[in-house]
């Protein structure tokens, strides 16, 4: 690959200053290659060619159901590049490629459902009360978007912010996390070869302070759209509240996995697993709260314990491994102060707290790890660790599981497990958590509402309400019998 990987105007182009990165494999140090960084001078161009495409329309003005035919033309190819896709993923991620595979399957599904969305929102005929009135509401797309996403799940994220953007008719400039650039590079070229207008779909790299901050603070952006953590999110607002854009905001969790004493015991405890360390934890919406209702708590907690410290850590193509390394030296430094920090404030290590020994030291991997004796108000229970961590609380009836699933700033996502059809659902609805599974853990569908409560987040990415972020809502009122309303008095002339 060249180092000419930004992609500006229909352009593949270098940075103006030269400036490059090179990507490594978190799973073992390896080179991966070099991308471009771009500079602030370089998004400034992005925003422009956005901003020139915008007002040309050539996008905007194809027909929806036409927009929505380009979607799932993306969506084939990308079917048909999979494995390419995924290899890429798992170079940048250190993920397991059977995980960068789902990926894949999951971005597809994402772009043929918005796809098949992108003219169902045509508008709607509003009864005025008034036959002399005809009155609607149409939608119309926002305009120029900047799309900034996280490298946790890099495609997946940029594509459930990609694929609503072009169904609605918007241009945009994306900006990938500048740890995980090469599935971004890989799904431009897709648009380029398709036929997407010149300046439709942009994408800048690099460092988020400098390639990233004009997305929020240029005048010539309408809407910016991010997924990452809390911090950033709120930097984000800040400086898009400058220019009143329009602001999305997917930031972080701290998720509650409720496991009633009437829980189907394995299949709770084998997802408990899957809540807490699937991609080593690293999911935004990672079960990292454990929740064990007391009469089987000490059962549960020993189970989870002796299953976590079977989990095999291993790089991407190692068959045998059942999850990764983290994605960053710095990334596992902060997991690693977090559990000391637990420690300080009175937690028990039950299982991990531990980095990988052997060859594994060639990576950044952190063992599935469990902390329980955690009090309550501690770090370790308000904070993200976004690594391989839970924390275990222990409770009694409805209530008070109630009370402390909703003990956070966050509201992500949830999961309650009974086998009682009634208690699911009471505590279901008073979680305050955009999505709460039912004994289950992690599924979601593109064609359901994702998004956060409280510090969670602002807005929400898929289903319908993800399409309508990137449309405005404009009502036209046609009077089809103008009248003199005689409100003010013709006092004549002079
Ligand atoms: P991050 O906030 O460090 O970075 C996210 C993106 O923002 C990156 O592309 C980064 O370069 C960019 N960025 C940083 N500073 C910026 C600035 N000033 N202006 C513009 N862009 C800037 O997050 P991360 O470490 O990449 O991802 C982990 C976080 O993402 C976790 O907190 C996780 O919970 C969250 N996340 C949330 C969801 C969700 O759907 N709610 C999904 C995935 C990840």
């Amino acid at each position: 690959m060249t180092t000419a990987t930004l992609f500006i105007d229909g352009q593949w182009v270098p940075a103006s200053d030269g400036g490059i990165r090179e990507i490594h494999n978190p799973a073992d140090g390896e080179f991966v290659a070099a991308v471009s960084e771009a500079t602030r001078e370089d998004t400034e161009k992005a925003i422009a060619a956005a901003k020139a495409a915008w007002e040309r329309g050539e996008w905007a003005s194809v027909p929806a159901p036409e927009r929505g035919d380009f979607l799932l033309k993306v969506a084939a190819r990308l079917r048909e590049r999979k494995d390419e896709f995924a290899r890429a993923e798992t170079l940048d991620t250190g993920k397991r490629l059977v995980e960068s595979e789902i990926d894949m399957d999951d971005i597809a599904a994402c772009f043929a459902y918005f796809g098949k969305i992108a003219a169902l929102n045509a508008g709607r005929i509003v009864d005025a009360g008034n036959n002399d009135v005809v009155s609607r509401i149409e939608y119309e797309p926002v305009g120029v978007c900047g799309l900034i996403a996280p490298w946790n799940y890099p495609l997946l994220q940029a594509a459930w912010k990609i694929a609503p953007a072009l169904a609605a008719g918007c241009t945009f400039i994306l900006k990938p996390s500048e740890l995980t650039p090469h599935t971004s590079i890989l799904m431009m070229q897709v648009l380029e070869e398709l036929g997407l207008p010149r300046g439709v779909a942009n994408l800048v790299l690099g460092a988020g302070a400098v390639a990233g901050a004009p997305l929020s603070e240029s005048p010539d952006v309408d809407l910016v759209s991010f997924t990452g953590g809390v911090a950033t999110g709120k930097v984000i607002a800040g400086a898009a509240a400058k220019t009143v854009k329009k602001v999305a905001l997917e930031l972080g969790g701290k998720n509650p996995n409720v496991i009633f004493a009437d829980a189907d015991f394995d299949a709770a405890l084998d997802n408990a697993l899957n809540a807490a360390f699937v991609h080593s934890g690293q999911v935004c919406s990672a079960g990292a709260r454990l929740l064990v209702e007391e009469p089987i708590a000490e059962r549960f907690v020993d189970e989870l314990v002796r299953r976590a410290k079977m989990i095999r850590m291993g790089g991407p193509f190692d068959e045998n491994a059942e999850t990764g390394p983290l994605i960053s030296a710095a990334h596992r430094d902060k997991v690693t102060a977090y559990v000391n920090k637990a420690v300080e404030e009175g937690a028990r290590i039950r299982c991990g707290g531990t980095w990988g020994t052997g060859e594994l030291e060639k990576g950044f991997y952190y063992a599935p790890t469990v902390l329980d004796n955690v009090k309550r108000g501690s770090s370790a229970l308000l904070d993200e660790a976004f690594g391989p961590v839970v924390t275990v609380e222990t409770f009694n009836g409805e209530e008070e599981a109630v009370e402390l699933a909703n003990d956070t700033d966050y509201g992500l996502a949830g999961a309650v497990w009974t086998q009682d059809a009634g208690k699911s659902q009471r505590v279901a609805r008073r979680m305050r958590a955009g999505t709460v599974w039912i004994n289950d853990f992690h599924p979601y569908l593109p064609q359901a509402e994702w998004g956060g409560y409280g510090q969670s987040g602002v807005g929400r990415e898929l289903g319908p309400t993800g399409l309508g972020e990137y449309q405005e809502a404009k009502h036209i009122y046609h009077n089809i019998n103008p009248q003199v309303t005689g409100w003010f008095t013709d006092h004549g002339k002079g």
